[in-house]
C-alpha cells in the first residue's frame, strides 16, 4: 500500500526510538483523504475499509514501515525541556509523492513510546478532528501546513478532563524535524548529532544549500526566512497558532501541531485562545516576535557548526536574526498590500494597513469579513465592508484614504476586485463551527464535520450552499478558549 523509503530510520540510533504502535480495540475509519493519498501514490483498497482502518490505526504495520518515535527537546512557554520526543506519535515511514517530494506518514495517538513520560500515548476524537479540519483548511488557503491523510476511531476511551473517545490522526509532513530536534542534540553537547541532522535537513529540504560557502549558516538563514514568510501568511488570514513552542516549529516551514489554534473572528491584535497561555505569549501579534525568538534558539544550536570561532558564529547568528525581522516585514507588507488590492509599493502603505487594523480593533470587526467586504468595495459595493463596523464613520473615512491610495495605482484598476477576492478568503474554519462539528461527532454524527470540510475546500469562493459558514458566531456561539490537543 505504501512505497516506503525511510531515510530518518537510517540516521544514527540516538535520533529516535524504534517502537511499534500499540494495537487498538476497534479501529473504524472516520475519514480518509483519497485525493492526498493519490498525491502520495498510496494504493488503498477502499472496498475493505476495515483493513484500511486497521493499518491506519497501527494494528497492522504495513510492509516496508520502520516505525519510530523521534527524539526532540523544546522550549515550552519559554521553559527548556531537554527531552520531549514523540510521546504519542509514531513515524511509520516516508513516501515519495508525485512531485518527487519526500513526505512523512505519522500516526498520532498510536500508543506509548519511550518519550511518553506520564502520557498515555493516545489522542482524543475532538483534537483529532480539529487538526484534520484546520490542516486541510490551511492547505486550501495555500498556506504551508502538515496534511491530514486520515482519522480513525480506536473504539477505546481516553481519560482527559472527561472521558473521551479515542482516535488516531494520520499526519503527513514534509518532515517532522523541528527546532526542538536540534535542541535535543545541543542540550547533550552532541555536535556530531547537530551536524548529521543539519546535513539531513539540507539534503531533504534545502538541497540548493549543499554548495553554499557556509552551509550551516545558510541553513539557519533559510529556515528563518521560511518561518518569517509563514508567520506573515498566518497574520494575513487571522490565524493564531496558540502554542509556538520550539518543538512545534518545523525546519521545513510547514505549520504543525494544530492544538489550541484558532482563526480570529473579531479582530484584536492581542487575541489569545489557548486556555494555558495566560500571559498572551502566543497572542496574534506576538507571533513574529516569538518566531524570531525560536529562530534564536535554533541559532544557538547551530553555533558550534557554523564557525570554529564562536565570535564569528555569533555574528552570523545575529545577522540572521536581524534579517528575520526584515524578511517578516517585507512578507507582511506584501501579504497586506495584496489584501488591500495594491500592486505598487508606496511609502505609507504600512500605515494605511495599520490604520485599518486600528479601526477594526476598536469596532471588534470581523477580520475575515472586513477584508472580504473590502474586495467588494473595489467594485464600488461598500455595504458589506461598512456593515462590519458598529459605527461606520471611521471605516468610511478609512475607505476614503484607501481610495486616494488606489488613485496612485495608475491603470491597475481592472481586475482588482477579483484579485482581492482571490487572497481574502470568504470561508475560514471558524471556531464555533469546529466546535459544532466536534460536539456532533462525539454523539456519532459526522455530518457537520463532513460539511465543514466541504465548505473549507474552496475558501476563496462564495458558494451559496455554504453561506452559513461565512457568518461569525452569535454572542452565545462564541468560543473564547480552545484546549491543548492532548
Ligand atoms: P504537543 O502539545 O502535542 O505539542 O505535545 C508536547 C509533548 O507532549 C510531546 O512530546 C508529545 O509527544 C507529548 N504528549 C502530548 N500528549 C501526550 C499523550 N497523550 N501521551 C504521551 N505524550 C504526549
Ligand atoms: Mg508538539
Amino acid at each position: 500500500m505504501f512505497h516506503f523509503d525511510n531515510s530518518y530510520a537510517r540516521l544514527p540510533d540516538r535520533f529516535y526510538a524504534s517502537v511499534y504502535p500499540e494495537p487498538v480495540e476497534g479501529p473504524k475509519l472516520l475519514k480518509f483523504n483519497e485525493k492526498l493519498a493519490g498525491e502520495l501514490r498510496i494504493e488503498v483498497d477502499l472496498s475493505d475499509p476495515d483493513r484500511l482502518a486497521a493499518t491506519l490505526a497501527g494494528n497492522v504495520v504495513p510492509q516496508g514501515a520502520t516505525p519510530l518515535a523521534m527524539a526532540y527537546a523544546g522550549h515550552q512557554f519559554g521553559n527548556f525541556v531537554p527531552q520531549l520526543g514523540d510521546g504519542r506519535a509514531i513515524l511509520l515511514g516516508e513516501v515519495i509523492d508525485e512531485h518527487g517530494m519526500r513526505r512523512d506518514i505519522q500516526l498520532k495517538g498510536a500508543g506509548p513510546t519511550p518519550f511518553s513520560r506520564r502520557g498515555d500515548g493516545r489522542a482524543a476524537l475532538g483534537p483529532v478532528l480539529r487538526e484534520y479540519v484546520v490542516s486541510e483548511a490551511m492547505a486550501a488557503l495555500g498556506i504551508p501546513a502538515t496534511r491530514a491523510l486520515a482519522a480513525v476511531a480506536t473504539g477505546e476511551q481516553v481519560y482527559r478532563e472527561t472521558v473521551e473517545q479515542g482516535a488516531v490522526f494520520v499526519r503527513v509532513a514534509a518532515s517532522h524535524v523541528r527546532v526542538g530536534t536540534f535542541q535535543f542534540f545541543a542540550a547533550r553537547g552532541d555536535n556530531d548529532g547537530i551536524k548529521a541532522l543539519a546535513d539531513y535537513v539540507i539534503d531533504r529540504h534545502y538541497p540548493e544549500l549543499k554548495t553554499a560557502e557556509n552551509r550551516y549558516a545558510a541553513l539557519l538563514q533559510a529556515v528563518a526566512f521560511r518561518q518569517a514568510e509563514l508567520i506573515a501568511r498566518w497574520l494575513g488570514v487571522g490565524f493564531v497558532h496558540g502554542v509556538m513552542n520550539t518543538d512545534n516549529m518545523t525546519i521545513s516551514g510547514e505549520t504543525i501541531d494544530f492544538g489550541p489554534c484558532a482563526f480570529l473572528d473579531e479582530y484584536h491584535q492581542m487575541k489569545v485562545f489557548s486556555s494555558i497561555d495566560h500571559g498572551g505569549r502566543y497572542a496574534y501579534r506576538n507571533q513574529p516576535g516569538i518566531g524570531q525568538w525560536n529562530i534564536a534558539r535554533l541559532a544557538e544550536c547551530l553555533l558550534p557548526v557554523i564557525d570554529e570561532d564562536q565570535d564569528k558564529a555569533v555574528d552570523v547568528a545575529n545577522t540572521v536574526l536581524k534579517e528575520f525581522g526584515e524578511r517578516f516585514q517585507t512578507a507582511w507588507i506584501a501579504v497586506f498590500r495584496a489584501k488591500l488590492g495594491l500592486q505598487t509599493e508606496v511609502d505609507g502603505d504600512g500605515e494605511l494597513v495599520q490604520n485599518l487594523l486600528s479601526v477594526m480593533q476598536e469596532a471588534e470587526a470581523d477580520f475575515t469579513l472586513v477584508f472580504r467586504g473590502l474586495a467588494d468595495a473595489a467594485d464600488g459595493a461598500d455595504e458589506r465592508f461598512l456593515a462590519q463596523f458598529s459605527d461606520p464613520s471611521k471605516a468610511a473615512e478609512w475607505l476614503k484614504s484607501w481610495r486616494e491610495r488606489l488613485a496612485q495605482e495608475g491603470e491597475a484598476d481592472a481586475g482588482r476586485a477579483d484579485a482581492m477576492h482571490a487572497v481574502n478568503p470568504a470561508v475560514i474554519p471558524r471556531n464555533h463551527r469546529i466546535q459544532e462539528a466536534i460536539s456532533a461527532a462525539n454523539y456519532g454524527d459526522f455530518s457537520f464535520f463532513e460539511r465543514l470540510l466541504q465548505a473549507l475546500e474552496k475558501p476563496y469562493e462564495e458558494r451559496p450552499e455554504f453561506a452559513d459558514y461565512m457568518t461569525p458566531p452569535t454572542p452565545d456561539e462564541r468560543v473564547t478558549r480552545t484546549f491543548c490537543g492532548t
